[in-house]
């Protein structure tokens, strides 16, 4: 168990930068996903930890201690990657065995550990199998033993399930967390799913493309409060309207009228805005209603995919998704004339 801190992490490839001005604090025993698009830098940034990689600038503090020039194979963490790595010519409790074989520990309390960490990965029985001999899911459990076998002071996973189908991938999220709660180690997971990482984490880190942090949550804090345009767009599916503060708690889109339950600080008035609402927040009514929080469009696709209803709209030019459940579904057709209600409490207004 470990506490981590990067302090102004920057890493540059030649002329590419990798990750810029990375500030985190990652607490003890938590379950952390770095999440997001492909290039923004997660894996550099797990690298850096594992200490794979130099940083070009900044320090990374473990427990207060500076670890920043450390070797990766005195950091005693334990890491999966994609690829798995899996020695293939040794038997299950071989690669399970390995990193301790290194340690030069002793072949019976070796031997003990082994059965407990197949055990604890549900592969016991296993112990002399080869690698060629298991499924996907079970190689997946050889290397998060393995990588266990140390007992890590963090457990570092760059994408370690992408290659599993989609149901086993499920089942092996829960199982890792259920593990990962079990033995209470600091858990930093690499991933570009977000609902991998809303699904497993204590903590989102949510990178973007400009290779910076965007905002550092809860799943929950980042989906119903994104920090940014990008977060509200990168995670889930938002409607963004750009309009301007015009004073107290209202925003003008176009000639509309927004009133919102919050604001955020140190708005004058005239600066431009983004709203973002969910889609599940929009209510739809069939017809023109006239009032605040209120737009008129056209319904232009329904799609009704059985346990939930999408209502696409064009209301002159600004297109708005809602959601509903099929009993929620509002007495609309394609083509009808519609207003959209954007609740005050479900708005939340980002700086442009
Ligand atoms: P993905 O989800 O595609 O794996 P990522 O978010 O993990 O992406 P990184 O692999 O960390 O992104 O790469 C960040 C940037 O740094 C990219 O532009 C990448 O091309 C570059 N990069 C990473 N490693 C190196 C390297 N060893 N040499 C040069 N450039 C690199």
């Amino acid at each position: 168990m470990a506490e981590l801190k990067l302090e102004n992490i920057y890493k540059q490839f030649g002329s590419v930068v990798a990750a810029r001005d990375v500030n985190l604090k990652l607490p003890n025993g938590q379950f952390v996903c770095f999440l997001g698009p492909s290039g923004c830098g997660k894996t550099t940034l797990l690298r850096l930890i594992a200490g794979l990689e130099n940083p070009s600038r900044g320090k990374i503090l473990l427990d207060s201690k500076d670890i920043t020039q450390t070797p990766a194979h005195k950091r005693n963490f334990g890491m999966v990657f994609q690829s798995l790595a899996l020695f293939p010519h040794l038997s299950v409790g071989e690669n399970v065995a390995y990193s301790l074989k290194v340690r030069h520990v002793d072949k019976a309390v070796r031997r003990k550990r082994v059965a407990e960490l197949l055990d604890l990965v549900q592969l016991s029985g296993h112990m002399d199998r080869h690698i060629a001999q298991l499924s996907g899911g079970q190689r997946q459990r050889v290397a998060i033993a393995r990588a266990l076998a140390i007992e890590p002071q963090l457990f570092l996973l760059d994408e370690p399930l992408s290659a599993l189908d989609a149901k086993l991938r499920e089942s092996m999220q829960l199982e890792l967390r259920e593990l990962q709660q079990r033995l209470g180690v600091t858990t930093i997971l690499v991933t570009h799913d977000q609902r991998e990482a809303m699904t497993m984490s204590d903590l989102v880190v949510v990178m973007g493309p400009d290779n910076r942090v965007h905002q550092v949550d809860s799943p929950l804090e980042i989906y119903r409060k994104p920090a940014d345009t990008f977060v509200a767009d990168f995670i889930g599916s938002s409607n963004l309207l750009q309009g301007s503060y015009s004073g107290s708690h209202e925003i003008k889109v176009g000639e509309i009228r927004l009133v919102m339950d919050n604001m955020p600080e140190n708005l004058t008035s005239g600066m431009p805005v983004t709203v973002s609402v969910r889609p599940e927040d929009i209510f739809v009514l069939p017809g023109i209603e006239k009032g605040d929080n209120r737009l008129h469009g056209t319904v232009s696709f329904i799609r009704d995919v059985g346990s939930s209803v999408e209502i696409y709209l064009n209301c002159n030019g600004i297109h708005i998704i809602s959601q509903t459940t099929p009993k929620g579904r509002p007495a609309v057709q394609q083509g009808d004339n519609a207003t959209v209600v954007l609740p005050a409490d479900a708005c939340v207004v980002l700086k442009s």
